[in-house]
């Protein structure tokens, strides 16, 4: 299983959606696993936002897959030049392959969890932005309404 954010191995973190009630399929999905617990706190902060927003769907997580690809494409091009941009990847050795690999994946996996923290902390703000307008708003009497 991999990490439902950054696609590292997942360590049995999981997680479900606590606004669906238990007898619904949907509160639980196994691809809702994560390798640590910032990715996982990063995922339910995302969730949390798109139940508040379900109806302006900002977020395409493919899209976001693609872009953490093209993150990739930078360091990738600095690997290959830094052992030679002339040379066929079949004389690469294992070490030198590997290495590729490593440099894909983990730029990767930084972007999809920068991102997905990214989104987290806006909203985050967006929302302390938006209490604390209410809260100036209100003179007398409704102050034991929450915010939200
Ligand atoms: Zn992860």
């Amino acid at each position: 299983m991999k990490c439902a954010v950054c696609a590292r191995q997942a360590k049995g973190l999981g997680y479900f959606n606590p606004r669906l009630p238990r007898s619904d399929p949907r509160r639980y999905s196994d691809r809702w696993v994560f390798c640590s617990m910032r990715c996982q706190n990063a995922f339910s902060k995302l969730m949390s936002r798109l139940a508040q927003f379900q109806e302006d769907a900002v977020i395409d997580p493919s899209d976001m897959e693609i872009a953490a690809m093209r993150s990739a494409l930078g360091p990738l091009g600095e690997y290959v030049a830094s052992i030679g941009m002339d040379r066929p990847l079949a004389d690469y050795g294992k070490d030198e392959v590997l290495r590729l690999v490593e440099v894909v994946v983990d730029a990767y996996q930084a972007h999809m969890l920068a991102e997905h923290e990214r989104m987290a902390e806006r909203d985050r703000a967006f929302f302390e932005q938006r209490a604390s307008r209410q809260a100036s708003a209100a003179t007398g009497g409704d102050h034991h309404r929450t915010p939200f």
